[in-house]
C-alpha cells in the first residue's frame, strides 16, 4: 500500500493511453564488459561486430562509469537511481528493500509489460530484490557444471529464453525487457571458434596474454548471441546497451573486479539506440545512476524526486560534473547478523572524477591521475599537484558526509546453494 502511494505521487506520465504512443524498451546488459575491449570503443581486435552495428545506429557514450565494480550493487543503483550506500546494497549477496522504488515498478504502473532474462546468480530474485515490478523474471538456472552450481547461464540459452518470451508478448502493451549476459565474467573459457587473437602480439606476458585471449573470446561469443537476439527485437524498440562494471586483467597486479577503482573496472560501455535519438558520440560525464531516469525519459515517465541520476538524453549535464564512487570489497559474510553489521563498515576505497582529474583514496594513500593523458593510471602525480589532491579529497569528504549510509537490517536468508555459488565466485567471507 505504502509503495503504491509513493508510486502514485511520484509518477507523472505524458502517455495518452494510446498504445501507439508507447515505445518498447530493451535494456541489454553484459556482465564484466570493459568498454575498451569493444571495437566500437577503439579496441584493436574485432570482438564486437554486432555491438558495433548498434553503436553506428545510436549514441555512444565514451565517458560512462559504474557506481561500483560489483554486479548486484551496480544494477541496483541503475534500477533505483541511488548510490549503493543509499540503498544499502554495497556488496553481492545484499539486495534492495521493498521501500526502494525500482524503475520497473514505474514502467509497469504506466502500462508496460515487463520481463527479464537473468544469467548471473547474484541477480537472482531472492538475493537481489530486483524482481520488483517484473511480470516475468526468468532466473531459473540451477544447473550443476563441473560438480558445482554454475554461477551463470550461458549466452545461447539467454538468447533462446528471450526469443521465446518475445514471441508470446501481449499485443496490447509495449514492453520493457532486461536481458543480461554473463559470459565475460570469470572463470573465462577460451572459445577457440571465437578467438580474435590470431597473432603472437602480447605473448611476452604469457599469463596476461592467455587471460585476455579467453576473455575476448567470451565477448565475441556474447556478441554473436546479441546479434541473433537483435534480429527478433521489434523495430520500434529503444535499446540501452550497458555493462555493470569492467574487469582488471592483471593491470595494477589484480585480476577481477570489486576491490579497486581504476578505469579498467569502472569504465563501462553505454550505447543508446532510439528512433528519437540521432546517432553520434559524446564525452559527457555520465554514470550508473543515470540509467534509470534515462529509461523513464524514453518512456515519457517522470523520475521520482528521490532518484539521484539524470536523464542523459534530455537533461544538461555539465562537463565539470562531480562523480564520487566507492567500493566496499567483494565479499559478504554468510551469517545474517554479520551482514547487517557489515553495512555499517565504511568503503575500502573511494574515488572522485572531475573532468580529466581522478583521485583515488585508500586509507592514507592517495593517487592522482590525469585520465585523459594517462588512461591506464600508471603515473601517480599526487606529489606534483598537492593542491589538487586536497581539493578533490575535500569533495570526497563532503560527499561522504552528505550521503548517509543505509544500515537497515538485511534479513535475507542465503540458501546452501547461494552460499556455494557465492563462495565459488569469491563473494563469501
Ligand atoms: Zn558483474
Amino acid at each position: 500500500m505504502y509503495i503504491s502511494l509513493i508510486i502514485y505521487f511520484c509518477v507523472f506520465t505524458q502517455n495518452t493511453g494510446d498504445v501507439n504512443n508507447y515505445q518498447n524498451i530493451l535494456l541489454l546488459s553484459v556482465d564484466t564488459l570493459r568498454a575498451d575491449h569493444l571495437s566500437c570503443y577503439g579496441y584493436e581486435y574485432p570482438t564486437s561486430p554486432n555491438i558495433d552495428k548498434l553503436a553506428e545506429k545510436g549514441i555512444v557514450f565514451d565517458n560512462c562509469i559504474a557506481e561500483v565494480p560489483l554486479t548486484c550493487p551496480s544494477f541496483s543503483s541503475m534500477f533505483t537511481s541511488k548510490f549503493p550506500r543509499t540503498i544499502g546494497v554495497t556488496r553481492n549477496g545484499l539486495g534492495i528493500s521493498e521501500d526502494d522504488i525500482s524503475i520497473t515498478e514505474l514502467l509497469k504502473d504506466n502500462g508496460y509489460f515487463t520481463f527479464c532474462v537473468q544469467s548471473n546468480w547474484t541477480l537472482k530474485a531472492k538475493l537481489s530484490g530486483l524482481k520488483k515490478g517484473f511480470d516475468i523474471y526468468d532466473d531459473d538456472f540451477h544447473v550443476k557444471r563441473w560438480g558445482i552450481f554454475s554461477s551463470e547461464r550461458i549466452a545461447d540459452e539467454v538468447t533462446q529464453k528471450c526469443i521465446d518470451i518475445i514471441k508470446k508478448l501481449p499485443k496490447d502493451k509495449p514492453f520493457f525487457g532486461w536481458v543480461h549476459y554473463s559470459d565475460p565474467h570469470a572463470p573465462y573459457h577460451f572459445r577457440k571458434r571465437y578467438n580474435v587473437h590470431h597473432e603472437e602480439k602480447g605473448r611476452n606476458n604469457e599469463r596476461r596474454y592467455k587471460t585476455v585471449k579467453s576473455y575476448d573470446s567470451e565477448i565475441r561469443f556474447t556478441d554473436e548471441q546479441i546479434g541473433i537476439l537483435l534480429k527478433h527485437i521489434p523495430e520500434n524498440t529503444a535499446i540501452i546497451f550497458v555493462a555493470d562494471h569492467g574487469e582488471s586483467l592483471y593491470e595494477h597486479n589484480y585480476l577481477g573486479h570489486g576491490r579497486k577503482l581504476y578505469q579498467n573496472e569502472v569504465r563501462i560501455p553505454l550505447i543508446i539506440v532510439s528512433p528519437k535519438v540521432k546517432s553520434g558520440r559524446t564525452g559527457m560525464p555520465v554514470r550508473g545512476i543515470d540509467i534509470g531516469p534515462t529509461i523513464l525519459g524514453i518512456a515519457n515517465i517522470q523520475k521520482c524526486k528521490s532518484m539521484l541520476g539524470m536523464d542523459v538524453l534530455n537533461e544538461n549535464i555539465n562537463k565539470e560534473r562531480i562523480r564520487v564512487i566507492e567500493t566496499y570489497g567483494g565479499a559478504v559474510p554468510k551469517i545474517p547478523i554479520l551482514r547487517s553489521l557489515m553495512k555499517k563498515s565504511g568503503p575500502i576505497m573511494q574515488a572522485v572524477i572531475v573532468e580529466n582529474w581522478k583521485l583515488i583514496v585508500k586509507d592514507n594513500r592517495k593517487e592522482l591521475y590525469n585520465i585523459i593523458e594517462d588512461p591506464e593510471e600508471i603515473n601517480n602525480i599526487a606529489k606534483k599537484y598537492p593542491e589538487k589532491v586536497l581539493e578533490l579529497h575535500n569533495i570526497i569528504k563532503r560527499w561522504s558526509i552528505h550521503t548517509p549510509v543505509n544500515t537497515k537490517k538485511d534479513g535475507r536468508k542465503l540458501s546452501d546453494e547461494d552460499l556455494e555459488v557465492l563462495r565459488s565466485m569469491g563473494y563469501l567471507e
